[in-house]
């Protein structure tokens, strides 16, 4: 039997000067989608104090790299009181080093949130938000209404429709309005562990890769032979080479987890499963780690950076 290739590294650079934060600021939210991964920690969710941002921006803005994306995800940010104050900190205190700010939100907000937001940030083309559709608990009326608001403050608009199998009739008339509005919007695929959700009809599979199409993104593998592919997520996820264990990965080097308790951690895959190298709210953070690789000790990744 011949022997199965192994994944040495993914993705061409461990060492990219672009540094993305990616911090789950609250896991608290407005919304009850029943698929959603924050639920269950949702009844204990707390909302950062005035005092938590504040130290937690100024240890951000420390991180030593040149260029530095700050994601904000929930829960729903927009909860947050101070959201537009902190995005204001991280560009004056960061300086040339903050490039984007991106805010992952259920657009539950309305154009009067948006104007009051975007009226202290002094670069308003630097900060997306990122619409995730939730058609069980928005009206798509009030989505794409909410998206414009955000553009026509100067903001970036974009969003994110899961096409949920059985539903993408749905998703599809709401992917065709938003592109009618002007609205930028890309479609996710739903998988089932490392593969696409057996439950998809033909045709649905059919427009659902079709609306993916060009945006899906390239990965670059090393073999351990030393041989470098290319592949699309997708292709690594069909050809089964979503096997990591081992691998060098550029979890710290090029991107870090923080959690809704100011936790800070390589890759959401060591959550809770080791200590945490400091916390961005008491000020400990112990940034070294961004030297070295992590060696990573799944068969799958599910953290979004390998796949
Ligand atoms: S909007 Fe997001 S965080 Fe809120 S309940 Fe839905 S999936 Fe969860
Ligand atoms: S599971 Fe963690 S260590 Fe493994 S590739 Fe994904 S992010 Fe890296």
């Amino acid at each position: 039997m011949p022997k199965k290739r192994s994944v040495a590294q993914v993705g061409r650079s461990l060492c990219k000067n672009k540094y993305t934060v990616n911090w789950a600021i609250t896991r608290v939210c407005n919304f009850k989608c029943e698929y959603c991964v924050a639920y269950r920690k949702r009844d204990k969710a707390t909302m950062p104090s005035k005092d938590d941002l504040e130290r937690a921006i100024r240890n951000i803005s420390l991180i030593k790299k040149r260029r530095i994306d700050l994601s904000l995800t929930g829960g729903e940010p927009t909860l947050v009181k101070g959201l537009s104050g902190l995005v204001s900190s991280f560009f004056a205190l960061a300086g040339s080093k903050a490039k984007k700010v991106t805010i992952l939100s259920n657009m539950s907000r309305d154009h009067k949130y948006f104007d009051q937001f975007f009226r202290g940030i002094e670069c308003p083309e630097k900060v997306k938000f990122i619409g995730s559709f939730h058609p069980t608990q928005i009206d798509l009326d009030r989505f794409i209404e909410h998206g414009i608001a955000v553009n026509s403050n100067g903001g970036v608009f974009s969003a994110w429709l899961l096409a949920v199998p059985g539903q993408v009739d749905f998703i599809r008339h709401a992917y065709d309005s938003m592109l009618t509005e002007g609205l930028d919007a890309r479609v996710k695929i739903v998988r089932d562990g490392s593969k696409v959700d057996g439950r998809y009809a033909k045709e649905e599979l059919d427009w659902v890769v079709h609306a993916i199409g060009e945006e899906e993104k390239n990965v670059d593998l090393l073999w351990s032979s030393g041989r470098w592919e290319s592949y699309s997520q997708n292709d690594v996820l069909a050809k089964d080479f979503n096997h990591f264990r081992g691998m060098r990965c550029a979890g710290g080097m090029i991107r870090v987890a923080i959690e809704d308790d100011g936790s800070v951690y390589r890759a959401v895959c060591e959550r809770g499963k080791v200590a945490p190298y400091g916390n961005i709210f008491s000020g400990e953070v112990d940034w070294s780690f961004m030297d070295n690789p992590m060696i990573c000790g799944y068969n799958e990744c599910r953290c979004g950076l390998a796949t």
